[in-house]
């Protein structure tokens, strides 16, 4: 017998699975994250905005909508990069600091939310209708330094990095923000600036002890910028040692350091020769 197969129109129309309609796709990521991260609900939902490249909006507004393949596939992709423990930072490319937002990558470390207190302790520091010059050691990203500037128009800016990816990550963060008063230089903390004077040099340094067992979940983060010795105070050590040199009369060296430290980096910083030395809790 035989018999033409006619052209079905009807097949030609996808049926999406359930699985991947929006509101399952986050309840099942949500699940899978709460391993990994406090903020899991979060975390779902920002990847997957991005995966279909809307606002976190849409998702709330469409709970029924599917996902096509290709958009699924690319959410599965920044899901496990997120389970492997990877931050959101790097996957999404970006981070809020100071409500600057900064590209980051992994040759930089994260900005957190407490270095906002070594920023805001710093602008104490800078007059608003005054020009001075502001050293930041160690810059990253360029997090600090670049909210310095961004606050203080009037202000010189230098920021320096031993790492010269880092750098980059920096300077493209100045250009996108279009913050001019600030200048880069690659080299070993005070080196690139030792013939240069600053009314006030910040840092966030690495400050983690070597075998602290919260490196685990920082391991995508570049170890050069958390751990420093033993006790965490070899980068303290050199800043202590070098910075005193660079500072204007009345000038001030800002540090941020780990919770328990406080007394060893009073100890490091009165052996060499500082005084009223303060401690701020974030
Ligand atoms: N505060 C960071 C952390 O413990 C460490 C940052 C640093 O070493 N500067 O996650």
């Amino acid at each position: 017998m035989y018999a033409k197969r006619t052209h079905n129109h009807s097949l030609d129309r996808t049926i999406m699975p359930d699985h991947l309609q929006i509101s399952a796709i986050l309840e099942d990521a949500t699940r899978r994250l709460a391993t990994v991260s406090d903020s899991a609900r979060l975390d779902a939902e920002l990847l997957l905005a991005r995966a279909i490249d809307m606002p976190r909006s849409y998702l709330f507004a469409h709970p029924d909508e599917a996902l096509d393949e290709l958009a699924a596939a690319r959410f599965d992709a920044a899901l496990e990069r997120r389970l492997a423990g990877e931050p959101m930072a790097y996957i999404t490319g970006v981070r809020e600091f100071w409500s600057l937002e900064l590209m980051v990558t992994p040759a930089t470390l994260v900005p957190r939310p407490e270095t906002e207190l070594l920023v805001d302790l710093a602008l104490r520091e800078i007059p608003r209708h005054a020009d001075s010059d502001v050293l930041d050691l160690g810059t990253g990203s360029g997090a600090i330094a670049l909210a310095i500037a961004k606050e203080r128009p009037l202000s010189r800016v230098t920021a320096t990095d031993i790492s010269a990816e880092a750098l980059e990550v920096a300077r493209q963060n100045a250009r996108q923000l279009e913050i001019p008063n600030i200048e880069f230089i690659a080299g070993d903390w005070t080196q690139p600036v030792r013939e240069r004077t600053f009314n006030v040099i910040v840092s966030n340094p690495p400050y983690v002890c070597s075998g602290d067992d919260a490196l685990d979940a920082l391991h995508c983060e570049p170890r050069s910028a958390l751990t420093a010795g033993e006790d965490g105070l070899d980068a303290i050590r050199i800043l202590a040692r070098d910075c005193g040199a660079l500072l204007k009369p009345g000038g001030v060296l800002l540090i941020e350091h780990g919770a328990e430290q406080r007394d060893g980096v009073a100890a490091t910083l009165q052996e060499h020769g500082w005084s009223d030395i303060a401690c701020h809790t974030d």
